[in-house]
């Protein structure tokens, strides 16, 4: 069976996992070495247990944690062409570079993996539709605006990780944050607010999707409440009272919950065969890794 936890999420960093009965990957890794680690172990997960990193881009919020942890723990990386040029040369020596072009499909280690393209002011953000059997789990973190190409990719999943990072009053109303910031935040290639999350999520709402996951809440300009509320009221408005919403808190992982297909299986079993063949099917990969060995200094885009 597919299950997701998200181990920690919002502008001090953000990190899920996605397992699949031996199979464990975690997406992005921006909380530290010590806090991903120890957050896995709370949950019963060793990190050598894990198969892979998939990144979704290179911000500090998302990829703080990696050269520490790859560090002790040298596990392939997985991401595109354009987020490795920034990543590499902060990263220790390593051989597990595993190059995705973005838009494109692939298995890893049991798991199948859409990717596609999100407005984000990033090198070439991504998002992603894990598959597994007949569960499909949407990943959309980050994003300015909703997209085509994303209504397409996040159609017919069972459950959805998405961010909702602001309520726009408050971030209208916000003191800490000058002009420029918000504007960044709230532009095209910044963030989605409360209203645009339950905008799409109303949209890919089909009558299989049985679970909604918001993260990435801002902490000075959003609240659980406030993210959900806006989410709820937007689904009830469509009679959809048979969603369930549930907030990513940053400080702590979330419980499992488990990606399944509506109606479940009479079994409730929807593992597929073939689970944990390394690397199949990976687009290319590269040994090249740069050795830089000088100070970490990364982007300092992600400011709620
Ligand atoms: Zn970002
Ligand atoms: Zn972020």
């Amino acid at each position: 069976m597919l299950q997701v936890l998200i181990l920690g999420s919002g502008s001090s960093g953000n990190c899920a996992l996605v397992c699949t009965g031996k199979t464990r990957l975690l997406i992005d890794a921006g909380l530290s070495a010590g806090q991903i680690i120890s957050r896995l172990a709370s949950v019963g997960v060793g990190m050598d247990t894990v198969s892979g990193i998939l990144i979704t881009h290179e911000h500090g919020d998302h990829c703080r944690g990696l050269p520490v942890l790859l560090r002790k723990h040298p596990l392939p990386l997985l991401c595109n062409a354009l987020t490795r040029e920034v990543l590499r040369d902060c990263l220790p020596a390593t051989r597990h570079w595993n190059i995705i072009p973005n838009g494109s499909s692939f298995e890893y280690a049991g798991l199948g993996i859409d990717t596609f393209s999100v407005p984000h002011d990033a090198a070439d953000p991504m998002g992603f539709v894990l598959r597994h059997g007949d569960s499909a789990l949407g990943i959309l973190t980050d994003a300015g605006h909703a997209t085509p190409v994303m209504r397409q990719r996040l159609k017919n999943l069972d459950t959805l990780f998405i961010e909702a990072n602001y309520d726009t009053q408050l971030l209208s109303n916000d003191t800490k944050r000058p002009w420029s910031t918000k504007q960044r935040i709230s532009g095209r290639h910044g963030h989605l607010s409360n209203e645009q999350a339950a905008e799409l999520i109303v949209e890919l709402a089909t009558a299989r999707l049985e679970r909604v996951i918001l993260g990435h809440l801002s902490r000075d300009c959003n609240t659980t409440d406030l993210a959900t509320g806006a989410v709820r009221t937007a689904l009830h408005q469509r009679f959809r009272h048979d969603v369930e919403i549930v907030c990513a808190p940053a400080a702590v992982p979330t419980s499992w919950h488990p990606v399944r297909s509506r109606p479940p299986t009479a079994t409730g079993n929807t593992s597929a065969p073939g689970d944990d063949s390394p690397r199949k099917g990976l687009a290319a990969a590269d040994s090249s890794a740069s050795t830089g060995s000088g100070p970490v200094v990364w982007r300092q885009l992600e400011l709620l």
